[in-house]
């Protein structure tokens, strides 16, 4: 009974101290992100609702590779069912009993802890053949760019390795427990390897399946902590982003009011609105903080799979921009911005003498894009590169005067001729005068 208690305390001071550091670490996030612009679209709640479930729980954007999209189903569903395992580990855990669910479940025991078990080998499978895509033969996005030399590289070979422990230490762990309690328990792939148990002590098989089952709970844990820093976020971050990802047209743009109305007022004074009172604001962003809090949410939900830069015309024709490389520099600098804060609590806005324009993304990268819209489209999970390339721009051209000699040109025209070419609006119909004169 003494013993029982220990365990259970234990249990749960090492739970506490598992889930502490990943709830303050969530609110750090969820911080971070709403420190950029604008507030969330919450307008045609159905209809984000669907897009939700088509693309971040049906997968649909997936598609389009089936090889890749059946293993990342097979452990997307593994890694979320096998999970409920965990609901009976929990509640052995706290309440010192074993297998709490085997007796009220009676037969659906067996064949719940069977199916969760043929998924943990999908899994096992699953992670092997997506290991030796990084590392043997596979697509050269995932692993031949600057952008992930380093860590990037790392993170993506840590969680699947981690994710084929925790799996291992499952099966395991049902092996022990059957070689344990001969006849007792009848599941399909640990009663199997049951057999490379025998002949084991008692003791010997207890210590293990204890063994086990606490590295599956601590590896669970382990991976909690470990998800907020890495790349495989998008496992949660995926559905918000989904959801409030935009609605409107492919490819359509974010105007400026205050801009269009300048615009408007000068191409038509008749139909020019009102002149706005309010001050405008920053044009475009230098930062991070300028940027939309959605291109912030975007950030810290890339999965770095490449299939943006795969596509983009600019990358594909040797220009330097990648658009998976403004995501994750976009979320370096926030992380940097965040560390920088922390330190200096009495700040209100980051002033470390860096930007996200100039330290991360160079103007040679943003002029490079064709506004396409290719990478969007391509994004299994919505995210938008090109929102963040047009606000860099944006303010390049229009707080730093900085823009090639040919887009300096065309604005002047506009300017002065209401078009982009260079010839007074009095001579718009001269072509078709010279054209006439041409035929007579
Ligand atoms: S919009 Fe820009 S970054 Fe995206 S694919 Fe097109 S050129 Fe590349
Ligand atoms: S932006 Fe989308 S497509 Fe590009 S690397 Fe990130 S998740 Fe992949």
């Amino acid at each position: 009974m003494g013993f029982q208690l220990l365990q259970s305390l234990l249990f749960v001071a090492v739970l506490v101290t598992g889930l502490y550091p990943f709830v303050r670490r969530i609110q750090r996030i969820r911080a971070n992100i709403f420190r950029g612009r604008g507030a969330p679209a919450t307008d045609r709640a159905a209809l984000r609702w669907r897009q939700m479930a088509r693309v971040a729980l049906g997968q649909s954007k997936m598609g389009s590779r089936p090889v890749a999209a059946f293993f990342h189903v097979l452990i997307y569903v593994g890694f979320v069912l096998i999970n409920l395992e965990l609901l009976e580990i929990l509640l052995d855990g706290l309440l010192g009993t074993h297998r709490i669910l085997s007796k009220p479940l009676g037969g659906l025991y067996p064949l719940m802890i069977g199916l969760f078990e043929w998924l943990g080998v999908g899994v096992i499978l699953a992670c092997l053949v997506f290991l030796g895509r990084r590392m043997v033969s596979g697509p050269p996005r995932l692993y031949k760019a600057a952008e992930l030399n380093g860590w990037p590289a790392w993170d993506a070979k840590v969680i699947l390795i981690v994710e084929i422990i925790l799996m291992g230490a499952l099966l395991v762990m049902n092996a022990t427990d059957v070689a344990m309690h001969p006849g007792a328990y009848h599941f399909p792939v640990s009663g199997w390897l049951a057999h490379l148990f025998d002949g084991w002590s008692p003791e010997a098989l207890y210590a293990t399946e204890r063994i086990a089952w606490w590295l599956h709970l601590g590896g669970i844990l382990a991976f909690l902590n470990y998800l907020p820093y890495s790349k495989h976020f998008h496992i949660v971050l995926a559905f918000p982003n989904t959801w409030y990802a935009s609605l409107d047209a492919p490819g359509s743009m974010t105007n400026m009011p205050v801009i269009q109305n300048e615009v408007q007022a000068m191409l038509n004074p008749a139909s020019a609105p009102a002149p706005s009172t309010e001050a405008p604001g920053r044009f475009g962003a230098a930062d991070v903080h300028d940027l939309p809090w959605k291109s912030l949410l975007d950030a810290y939900s890339c999965t770095e799979c490449g299939r943006c830069t795969s596509v983009c015309p600019a990358n594909i024709t040797g220009k330097k921009l990648s658009p998976r490389k403004i995501m994750m520099d976009t979320r370096d600098r926030l992380e940097e911005s965040d560390r920088w804060l922390q330190a200096h609590p009495e700040a209100t806005s980051v002033e470390d003498g860096k930007t996200l324009l100039g330290d991360y993304i160079s103007n040679e990268e943003v002029l490079a894009c064709t506004s396409c819209n290719a990478c969007v489209e391509a994004c299994p999970i919505l995210i938008n590169p090109l929102n963040i390339i047009l606000e860099l721009r944006r303010y390049r051209a229009m707080e730093a005067g900085e823009m090639p000699s040919e887009w300096a040109l065309m604005q002047g025209n506009i300017e002065n001729n209401g078009a982009p070419w260079a010839f007074p609006a009095a001579d718009r119909l001269a072509w078709a005068e010279q054209d006439s004169t041409n035929r007579s």
